[in-house]
């Protein structure tokens, strides 16, 4: 009996063991169907994007902006981005071969600068140019698939350029600080204190403010000289932006401003004092959107440097240039003058970033592409990382 009974005892640890190899093969193939089936489904499309804050206290400038036709109402609907897989792009266009795709690739890596900050943006699905910033600055940003980013009541498309895709994003000067989700990154906004300036003007000369009918024609030909940018960065890779000219700052960017005592707006852009006559150089590269006398700032010229990108020169007592001229950076385009709404000879400087003027500071003496900061864009590296593993 007690052998009999070690025997069966045995049978069924036997027969225990042959339900198990059954069951893990059973769930081997289950697994590898699995497996198969998805490999076949091709991948999601990437994520929706979109900021987390809604307020938008974009003060009027000197000239108010307008909203941009090609950003219209498409807004905080939380739609889904249409955006397809490169290689569908590549079916969409005529197909490039293999070289062509390098050399695309090696013209858009010359402009990061450095080689370190080339693998950075294009080894990551989301790069932020750079990732912290302030309220009134803005950001470069690339994507490796199409798509667009819903930010600030305001759709983006990101246009292709190299093997990458690319936008401007402007930031209020009236944001919230914090952290924004971009693609798959975090931008940060630090908080910046912007001084109060108080302007003295004479009657005669806040009567020019006055005149809105003026000021309202004026402002359909600069949305209209605006909507036309380029869709390719026009400035070269190692040609970091020029200050337009030598002079003493008299009012630096962001400043709270009263004109009389009454509040208006805050000041976006650079102004530097200089003797009536003294050249106003192009910043840098492009094709001259807008040269042209208007009412509020006098003599004025938009340079577009592509990809909605603007530089704004106004006041001038001298045009030098013509609509459509293309300039290179450092060319002359006109002369300091005080004609417009101005107090004395000086040059009233920016950038517009789709429609938005944002801070002319973050451009001298460098390119957006060169905000990539490799030293400090953990984020990215750990990304990076992640897709190792
Ligand atoms: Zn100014």
């Amino acid at each position: 009996m007690r052998s009999r009974k070690t025997f069966h005892r045995h049978r069924k640890a036997h027969s225990t063991h042959r339900l198990w190899l059954y069951v893990t093969f059973l769930t081997a193939i289950i697994f590898v169907i699995f497996t198969v089936a998805q490999v076949n489904v091709e991948a999601p499309p990437s994520s929706t994007l979109s900021s987390n804050n809604p307020l938008n206290s974009e003060k009027s400038d000197e000239i108010e902006q307008k909203k941009h036709p090609d950003q219209a109402d498409s807004v905080n609907k939380g739609v889904r981005s249409i955006s397809y897989t490169s290689q569908d792009h590549r079916k969409a266009s005529s197909s490039p071969t293999e070289e062509e795709r390098q050399q695309a690739e090696q013209m858009e890596r010359t402009y990061f600068g450095t080689e370190k900050r080339a693998e950075l943006a294009l080894s990551s699905s989301w790069t932020l140019m750079p990732q912290t910033v302030h309220p009134g600055d803005v950001i470069l940003v690339r994507s490796q698939q199409e798509d667009h980013i819903d930010w600030q009541g305001k759709t983006y498309p990101l246009k292709p350029f190299g093997t990458g895709f690319y936008t401007y994003l402007p930031v209020p000067i009236g944001i919230e600080p914090g952290k924004y989700t971009i693609g798959t990154q975090t931008l940060t906004i630090e908080e910046k204190v912007f001084e109060t300036d108080y302007l003295q003007v004479t009657e005669k000369q806040e009567s020019i403010l006055q005149d809105t009918e003026q000021i309202q024609k004026d402002q359909k030909k600069i949305d209209e000289a605006r909507n036309h940018s380029a869709a390719e960065f026009l400035f070269p890779a190692d040609s970091p932006f020029m200050q337009p000219m030598e002079g003493r700052v008299t009012t630096p960017f962001g400043f709270t401003r009263y004109v009389n005592g009454k509040y208006s707006g805050s000041h976006r852009a650079i102004d530097w004092a200089a003797p009536e006559g003294t050249p106003v150089r192009a910043t840098n590269d492009g094709v001259v959107a807008l040269a042209d006398y208007l009412h509020l700032t006098g003599y004025s010229v938009y340079i577009d440097h592509g990809m909605d990108l603007y530089s704004q020169y106004i006041h001038m007592s001298k045009l030098l240039v013509e609509t459509g001229d293309s300039v290179k950076k450092g060319d002359v385009i006109g002369l300091v003058g005080s004609t417009g709404f101005s107090t004395g000879p000086h040059l009233h400087f920016t950038f517009w970033a789709h429609n938005v003027p944002v801070n002319p500071n973050l451009f001298l003496n460098t390119t957006p592409f060169h905000w990539l900061d490799d030293k400090r864009d953990e984020t990215i590296m750990d990304e990076k990382r992640n897709l190792e593993e």
